[in-house]
């Protein structure tokens, strides 16, 4: 298997040409949040875009729903996060170094200085926060640690909203909060983050079958999106990694730079969600099947992925450099529907009648695609550039231009150039890019 491109090198890339920025980072940074640049803010609507059109847009069986971030912290009393959302917490004795319950040495000393740790506590990662005036324990709320709980809540809502059967359904999209022990691995592991989380309600008849069918549809919306097989697994959680809601659960996982990590976690919830808050809200959350009269808590099987974990894993496995006349051409292989800028229209030189013709090209292509314009710079330098940040198609215009109207269109990954009509240019983009 081909070693995964070291981190620091795509962390400089990303800060370089504006991907992802360290968070306050004038202020010195801090260490568990990002800020996603304008190459990066394009990259991660991409990745939702793409998940969105696979589980909502393209499907008739699952439904979208954005619910809010603060919800009545009854949800979490009852889910069951307040008291087992969880991970063990140990303290160095001589360097006072807090470590998560798994991050100590095979002895199980400090994975600092060696010393020895103190007895272990469970530490809840979930953000508290108060809402109103008062700062009392009546006040106090929670960041939603995930979005799924806010789906839960809805199910009736939007089971009775759209007068579905089952199987249903809903995707949601949206920022999580955990106050993990420790953050790390660039954006593999922060406090702030954003999850795409589809929970499936099935009849529990139904349920095996499904989540067999989710584990590979999850696996292969990555494939399908360039993560080559050979960097991804799914692996079965022992019965000692289960969450507490969880019967079974497959995380499919990314072989990054510092081994396999979870990029999501596809789990057969049962009817824990619904029954608890069933009891807990006191009402009845049961689906009535209208032609046989049946009345059932829906089984449900759950996807939830990481959006800057996928984003992150559709950067490693893009990345790439190859020896070429100049020394190491560094190319992203993005996905084209993943990769930021579409096009690059760049005049052969400075002169303004060049210059003038590609500013209209760009201006053509920029209701069809995400076109940039780059004048700068020789034109060597600027295929760098693009090649870079996965530019898929550069389009120069040169002195044959003004006399045959044709452009030279250049693909990323093999570097072919072709001559194409500059009035055929929108069309010709679109059968590549589409
Ligand atoms: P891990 O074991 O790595 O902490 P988890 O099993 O707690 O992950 P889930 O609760 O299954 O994760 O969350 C679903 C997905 O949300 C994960 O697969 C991951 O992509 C994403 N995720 C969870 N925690 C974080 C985090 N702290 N930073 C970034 N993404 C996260």
């Amino acid at each position: 298997m081909d070693k995964p491109v070291a981190l620091e090198k795509l962390v400089s890339l990303c800060k370089r040409r504006g991907f992802i920025f360290q968070s306050s980072e004038i202020y010195g940074g801090y260490d568990s949040c990002w800020d996603f640049g304008p190459l990066g803010v394009e990259l991660k609507i991409n990745v939702k875009r793409a998940w969105w059109r696979s589980m909502v847009q393209c499907r008739d069986d699952i439904v979208g729903l954005d619910t809010s971030i603060i919800m009545a912290p009854d949800v979490w009393r009852a889910s069951g996060h307040v008291e087992k959302f969880t991970d063990p917490l140990v303290e160095c004795t001589a360097c006072h170094h807090l470590f998560r319950g798994d991050e100590l040495t095979p002895q199980g000393t400090c994975s600092i200085c060696g010393g020895e740790v103190g007895p272990s506590r469970q530490f809840n990662l979930m953000f508290k926060t108060f809402v109103g005036p008062v700062e009392n324990a009546a006040a106090v709320v929670y960041l939603r640690p995930e979005t799924a709980q806010g789906i839960f809540v809805n199910f009736l809502n939007v089971q009775r909203s759209t007068n579905r059967r089952l199987p249903i359904g809903i995707a949601q999209i949206g920022k999580s909060f955990r106050n993990e022990i420790s953050p790390g691995n660039f954006l593999f592991r922060s406090r702030e983050f954003e999850q795409m989380e589809c929970e499936y309600f099935v009849h529990p008849e139904a349920a095996t079958a499904a989540y067999s069918q989710w584990k590979s549809a999850r696996y292969e919306w990555y494939t399908g999106l360039g993560v080559p097989t050979e960097h991804l697994r799914l692996r079965e959680h022992a019965s000692c990694e289960l969450a507490h809601y969880s019967r079974e659960t497959t995380a499919i996982e990314f072989f990054y730079p510092w081994g396999w990590g979870e990029l999501e976690g596809v789990a057969y919830r049962g009817n824990f969600d619904l029954m608890q808050h069933g009891h807990a809200c006191g009402k009845d959350l049961s689906y009535v099947d209208d032609r046989t009269g049946e009345r059932f808590l829906p089984h449900v099987i759950e996807s939830a992925a990481g959006v800057d974990r996928s984003l992150l894993a559709f950067l490693f496995a893009a990345y790439d450099e190859e020896p070429d006349k100049d020394g190491i051409r560094t190319v992203l292989r993005l996905h084209k529907s993943l990769a930021p800028v579409k096009v690059a229209v760049l005049p052969l030189s400075k002169k303004e009648q060049l210059c003038t013709l590609a500013r209209d090209l760009a201006a053509r292509l920029r209701p069809h695609f995400a076109t940039a314009y780059d004048e700068t710079a020789s034109i060597g330098k600027r295929y760098r550039r693009q090649d870079e940040i996965g530019t898929p198609y550069c389009v120069t215009v040169d002195f044959d231009t003004l006399s045959d109207d044709a452009v030279t269109v250049r693909d990323r990954d093999t570097m072919a150039q072709i001559r194409v009509p500059s009035g055929d240019l929108v069309h010709y983009l679109v059968g590549l890019l589409t």
